[in-house]
């Protein structure tokens, strides 16, 4: 049987009306252009108060005076200690999270001009996880295959894009139920949230690599997605999962640093 992607419910999105405050780094993202308004949120959290987790690691991150990454050595400072770290794969969310718009997969625009709402704070980070030897995917519920990985040609012209393995929400690839709870015991078959994604995004990963013996454990994969149900649903299957804040975007920074960063100080 097989495990179909599906697109959970919004429960648990992060609301773009989150107050976080963050003064301590410059955000050169312009996220101001949405080409579909934002989806409506519901959600059982409260709108103007970040989870007590966030909060925490940005008040220690504060108290330490980590550093920001900004510049492009930053990032690949960033990815080094990641990979040093055991990280394999990276893996990010599409919709709101690498681009700064929700296409609901209904984009009716060119690749190029989807390309261009990539936010700068992922065009750094992909370009160093490659560069560090990291494994990047995308995984999205969009069902636009084609048209995101032209956006992501579009996007990155200085890198070999097919390098990156792009999941979407579509019926180029399936996972079966068995595989599903062989790599994720803890994965519920009727709401997998980006699991499946996962799963074969680390599968075709390893079978390419094969003569070096790759292999993705949950333990070894980075997720960083504005929906707090996947972000959730990941970590509860040891996937590192980092919540990033749409109206933030560079917030989620600060919980790698953290993690990464700290940890080799
Ligand atoms: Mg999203």
């Amino acid at each position: 049987m097989k495990v179909v992607p599906r697109r959970p419910s919004k429960r648990g999105s992060i609301s773009h009306a989150r107050k976080l405050s963050m003064t301590d780094f410059g955000n050169d993202d312009d996220d101001s252009t949405h080409a579909s308004p934002r989806p409506k949120r519901r959600g059982r959290m409260s709108l103007c108060e970040p989870p007590k987790g966030v909060v925490f690691r940005v008040a220690a991150a504060r108290s330490r005076n980590l550093t920001v990454v900004s510049s492009v050595d930053s990032f690949r400072q960033m990815t080094d200690a990641m990979k040093k770290s055991g990280v394999k794969l990276l893996a990010i969310d599409w919709d709101l999270t690498m681009v700064s718009c929700h296409t609901r997969s209904q984009w009716y625009g060119t690749a190029e001009e989807l390309g261009r709402h990539v936010r700068p704070v992922f065009r750094k980070l992909v370009r160093a996880a490659m560069g560090s030897g990291l494994k990047v995917t995308i995984v999205s519920f969009s069902g636009q295959h084609s048209l995101i990985r032209g956006a992501v040609a579009s996007a990155f012209p200085c890198l070999d894009t097919d390098e990156i393995v792009l999941r979407c929400s579509d019926k180029k690839w399936g996972v079966s139920e068995k595989h599903l709870q062989q790599i994720f015991p803890a994965a519920k078959i009727s709401s997998p949230g980006k699991l499946t994604h996962l799963c074969s995004a680390a599968q075709q990963l390893c079978l390419a690599d094969k003569e070096n013996g790759l292999h993705i454990k949950p333990q070894d994969i980075v997720l960083i997605d504005d929906d707090l149900q996947n972000v959730e649903n990941a970590q509860h299957n040891k996937v590192t999962a980092v919540l990033m804040n749409p109206d933030k975007p560079d917030h989620f920074l600060l919980t790698l640093g953290e993690r990464y960063l700290d940890s080799e100080n």
